[in-house]
């Protein structure tokens, strides 16, 4: 049975839980321990896969097709173990599970309450493959005393009670403000957070206290003694110029070890610590800089392309180079000429969206791109609109769209050469939807494999013909144009297995142009960058040389 540490924030909200819960993961493998994470939100929604990006930054997608919330790709990034479904969960899922439950008369007719069928149903969740790993590491999003989060709350509670002794630890997250005026560090919120969780019958076994100034000692003693925590269990959090500092910073001021001792696990196995070693000297010690435009229409929220930026981080380790992010909203490009706004960088990336709106910017980025003969990678809507751009510019298509814009419109105007697509395999399996399922259900979601091309870029770049991506589209490229559009040298070089999906096409003769349907970003690590960002960011390179 795994070794449960609950994480829960108090005081403020951001303080970084889901970096601290995915770096303390990374110190556990470091240790030689297997680990799985999993994040429980307490907002009503049943997932975040119709949330709109300014609300909820990006969605993450598992290889099992779950949308889930973005701390999951953190985890990802730092352990490299694949989420699952079974790692995300709302309120809205489990209310709708107790729902459901309710009508079918599982519950033989009691009243159903918060305690125990709410709680039961989130005690449930937590307890899947609670076998299998070594540490399960939960993280309950929001703050402790939320409304909606006391549930989760009186859950872990009553897990860990119902547990061995030993078996669950309990990890909190608060901030020591500064005030600048008198000096001083004040504890008091803290305190008063850390009252919170033991008024529900929680007491933390780590307390890792964020703070802009270094925690003296006898502030240190301080919390520990109001607070009923061991001196060496309060963490300082301190602010980090990367988040992958985080494994080594934490390890430096002791939370894996607090963690090891809370559990009694004595003596802890020695870390090594050599991945996240080379991952600062590979950040630390870049030798150049380039510069990619990122043309989107959330631009005005990073988080929104949170796993795009990470990957070209990633990129930029692997060829030992910082890449500097231009965020550049699409629609600028529909009232303005993109050459000034482009000119004098390395690389573009149109990333993925849904709707109209930039969709015209982003097909002239991709022009831009082609005619220019700079790296362009396209991912998702990204590929569909370099599709349009050359069906339109290269193909005589001058009405060339995707069905998409003409279904929000409610009018044809368009020649769609992406369609909406109804019917498609998994694996052997034929998938249906129809117009009328629910939003949350109609993509294609999740791992597919694809064939690519022998001797095509995409193939040289993978060193593979054979790969498997995540998707998260209702729209694909339709095959019935591939004749006149690899007429005019956009290759169709990657397809599905049963031929009937265009999953990657790329110009011949362009240096670097490749748009995927699918959304490689999710799966590169800083350890492990992703082939198409390791070599997007190569070509951006080479590029950097010529400009
Ligand atoms: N809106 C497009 C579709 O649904 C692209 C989606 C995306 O970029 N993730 O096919």
């Amino acid at each position: 049975m795994a070794r449960y540490v609950f994480i829960t924030g108090g005081v403020v909200s951001s303080l970084g839980k889901g970096l601290a819960s995915a770096a303390l993961g990374a110190l556990l493998q470091a240790r030689g321990f297997s680990v799985r994470l999993r994040k429980l939100d307490p907002y009503l929604n049943v997932d975040p896969g119709t949330m709109s990006p300014f609300e909820h930054g990006e969605v993450f997608v598992t290889d099992d097709g779950a949308e889930t919330d973005l701390d999951l790709g953190h985890y990802e990034r730092f352990t490299g173990v694949p989420a699952r479904r079974t790692d995300s969960i709302s309120s809205g899922r489990i209310y709708t599970n107790v729902l459901e439950k309710e009508r079918r008369g599982d519950y033989l007719g009691k009243t159903i309450q918060v305690i125990p069928h709410v709680t039961n149903e989130i005690k449930d969740f937590l307890a899947i493959g609670g076998d299998e790993p070594d540490f399960m590491l939960c993280e309950i999003g929001g703050t402790v005393g939320d409304i909606e989060g006391l549930p989760f709350f009186e859950a872990i509670r009553q897990f860990a009670h119902e547990r061995p002794r030993g078996q669950c630890i309990f990890m909190h997250l608060t901030l020591l403000p500064w005030l600048a005026a008198s000096g001083e560090l004040k504890t008091k919120p803290t305190q008063h957070s850390v009252k919170e969780l033991r008024a529900i019958g929680i007491a933390p076994d780590v307390l890792v206290c964020r703070s802009e100034q270094p925690i003296p000692e006898k502030e240190r003693a301080k919390i520990a003694l109001f607070c009923n925590v061991r001196a060496e269990a309060v963490i300082p959090a301190y602010d980090l110029k990367s988040i992958y500092e985080a494994p080594l910073a934490y390890h430096r001021v002791g939370l894996d070890q607090a963690v090891l001792d809370a559990f009694g696990i004595s003596p802890a196995p020695r870390p090594n610590l050599a991945r996240w070693e080379d991952v600062m000297d590979r950040l630390d010690n870049a030798e150049g800089d380039v510069r990619v435009a990122i043309v989107g229409k959330y631009t005005q929220l990073e988080d929104a392309y949170k796993s795009i930026k990470e990957a070209l981080t990633h990129g930029g380790m692997a060829n030992r180079v910082r890449v500097q992010v231009e965020w550049i909203d699409a629609e600028i490009f529909e009232r303005e000429d993109p050459t000034p706004h482009l000119q004098g960088l390395h690389a573009i990336l149109v990333p993925g969206g849904f709707g109209e709106r930039g969709t015209e910017g982003k097909i002239r980025a991709a022009q831009w791109a082609r005619e220019k003969k700079i790296p362009y990678l396209g991912i998702c809507l990204g590929m569909q609109m370099a599709v349009i751009e050359a069906a339109r510019n290269l193909a005589g298509m001058d009405d060339a769209g995707s069905e998409e814009f003409d279904h929000e419109a409610g009018a044809k105007r368009f020649t769609p050469v992406v369609y909406h697509l109804k019917e498609w395999l998994q694996g052997n399996a034929v998938v249906e939807r129809r117009p009328e399922d629910d939003k949350g259900g109609t993509m294609r979601l999740g791992a597919y494999a694809a064939r690519l091309a022998e001797g095509s870029a995409v193939a040289r770049v993978y060193g593979t013909t054979r790969i498997e991506e995540r998707h998260r589209h209702r729209y694909e490229v339709d095959i019935a144009f591939r004749e006149q559009l690899e007429g005019t040298g956009l290759r169709f070089s990657g397809m599905s297995p049963d031929g009937r999906l265009p999953e990657i096409v790329e110009h011949e003769g362009h240096p670097w142009f490749i748009g995927v349907q699918f959304h490689p970003e999710l799966k590169s690590k800083p350890f492990a960058p992703h082939p198409l960002f390791a070599d997007f960011i190569r070509a951006a390179v080479e590029t950097s040389r010529l400009v």
